[in-house]
This record gives structure tokens, sequence and C-alpha cells, in this order.
């Protein structure tokens, strides 16, 4: 059987490194009903900036994420133990 292969996100077209914002989703919104719009994104970006569990300016400790990839989804959270930050 043959296993479905993980891509690392910070790796594909959509997602790329920046200088002030460590990484943009590269999508248009109106494409994909999943993902929320742009001042919801940047308000919980903006958590993730201030959080203490953000690693390396780009991940999440708790659910592995890349935040700036995770953020963009209606059917994510903020999984911070205890108190969704968004
Ligand atoms: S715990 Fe929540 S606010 Fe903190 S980095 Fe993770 S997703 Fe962002």
């Amino acid at each position: 059987m043959m296993r479905e292969r993980n891509v690392c996100k910070g790796c594909t077209g959509n997602v790329s490194t920046m200088n002030s914002e460590p990484i943009i989703y590269d999508s248009d919104p109106s494409l994909d009903e999943n993902i929320v719009e742009e001042e919801q994104y940047k308000r919980r970006l903006n958590q993730c900036l201030a959080c203490s569990s953000l690693q390396n300016g780009t991940t999440c400790i708790h659910s592995g994420a890349l935040v700036a990839f995770r953020a963009r989804f209606r059917d994510k959270d903020c999984p911070f133990p205890g108190k969704s930050k968004w």
C-alpha cells in the first residue's frame, strides 16, 4: 500500500517567507469558502505573533502548524491549553 506523502507547507507555492510577516498564505479568499476574511486573519495572526507558544516566529508548539497557514481556515482554532486565543 502506498503511503500519502506529507509535504512541508513552507515548501509549497502557496506559502512563502517574508521580512516583517514570517509567512504569507498566498490565496484569493473568494475562491475558498473555508478561508477567513482578511481582517479576521490579521487578528488571528496578531494573537499568534504575541503568543508565548509561537516558535521561531512561525510555528505553534501546540498544533505543530505554521500559524500563518492554520489561521487562514474557518474550521481551525487556536489550540492554546485551557482557552483558545482565536
Ligand atoms: S497557541 Fe494559539 S495564539 Fe498561540 S501560537 Fe498557537 S495558535 Fe497562535
